[in-house]
């Protein structure tokens, strides 16, 4: 359903992503693993083209069920932000506004794209803020992003995303700010999500535990390059590049200190 092709975008003389190519089927989640700086985050904002100056996509397709997001138009890409594709980050405080409830921000989102009135669009708030599993919807949506913890407002987050019913979820390391366990919960949730609504998530994040738990296939960057891909599995079995082989040990060690 996406597949991206010889995508590079380069930040002024930087070159954050180099000639990669990736695919997701319908209902797949694909992880891509890389550390900090490695053009995670670009691949994630280019599918949405939210790739701004001095950033600039300078080759690529990104191909969305057929169509080359590349070559619309802003309005049509209006239409696709939200609606096709949605995005969760890292810091779900950060993107919900602070003086608003979350039912008024998840109303406010689904609103006019879905074109439901203020009671209607209320309604569906509180629908969605259940099925992401928030207990006593109907009063907690009265409630500011203050009065959630850390994982609850990931969840109104995600609540917010699939809110549009999109086909395709970009989760940028929705659980790096978590509790071990509570990031666990957010795991299962988006499997189950994914389970119900035939979800495609392209998951990022730099830690492989989280990929070897969630994903049947991964993409590993080093430095805005494609440096190996295949089953999860697989690659855990043989790495292939000394990059991955470094990624995975360190897992290993990690899981030797304190096994989970
Ligand atoms: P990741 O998400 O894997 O941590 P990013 O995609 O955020 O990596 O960044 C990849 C590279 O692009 C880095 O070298 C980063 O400094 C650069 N970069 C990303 N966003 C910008 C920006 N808005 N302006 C300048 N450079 C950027
Ligand atoms: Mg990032």
């Amino acid at each position: 359903m996406l597949e991206i092709n010889n995508l590079s975008v380069e930040f002024k003389d930087v070159t954050a992503v180099k000639n990669v190519s990736l695919s997701v089927a319908r209902g797949e989640i694909l992880g891509i693993l890389g550390e900090s700086g490695s053009g995670k985050s670009t691949i994630a904002h280019s599918i949405l083209r939210l790739i701004y100056p001095p950033g600039k996509i300078v080759a690529g397709e990104i191909i969305f069920n057929g169509q080359d997001l590349m070559k619309l138009s802003e309005d049509e890409m209006i239409k696709i932000r939200g609606a096709k594709i949605s995005m969760i980050f890292q810091d779900p405080f950060s993107s919900l506004n602070p003086v608003f409830t979350v039912g008024e921000q998840i109303a406010e989102v689904i609103r006019l794209p879905q074109g439901l009135n203020r009671r209607e669009a209320y309604d569906k708030a509180v629908q969605m803020l259940e099925l992401v599993k928030i207990k006593d919807p109907a009063a907690r949506i009265k409630d500011y992003p203050h009065q959630f913890s850390g994982g609850m407002r990931q969840r109104v987050m995600i609540a917010m995303a699939l809110a549009c019913e999109p086909e395709l979820l970009l989760a940028d390391e929705p659980t790096t700010a978590l509790d071990a366990a509570i990031q666990d919960e957010i795991l299962n949730l988006l499997r189950e999500l994914k389970d119900k609504f035939n979800l495609s998530i392209i998951y990022i994040t730099h830690n492989f535990s989280i990929i070897k738990s969630l994903c049947s296939r991964v993409v590993v960057l080093n430095k805005g390059k494609l440096v190996e891909e295949g089953g999860v599995e697989d690659i855990l079995q043989n790495p292939q590049e000394p990059y991955t082989q470094n990624l995975i040990n360190c897992v290993k060690i990690l899981n030797n200190y304190c096994p989970t």
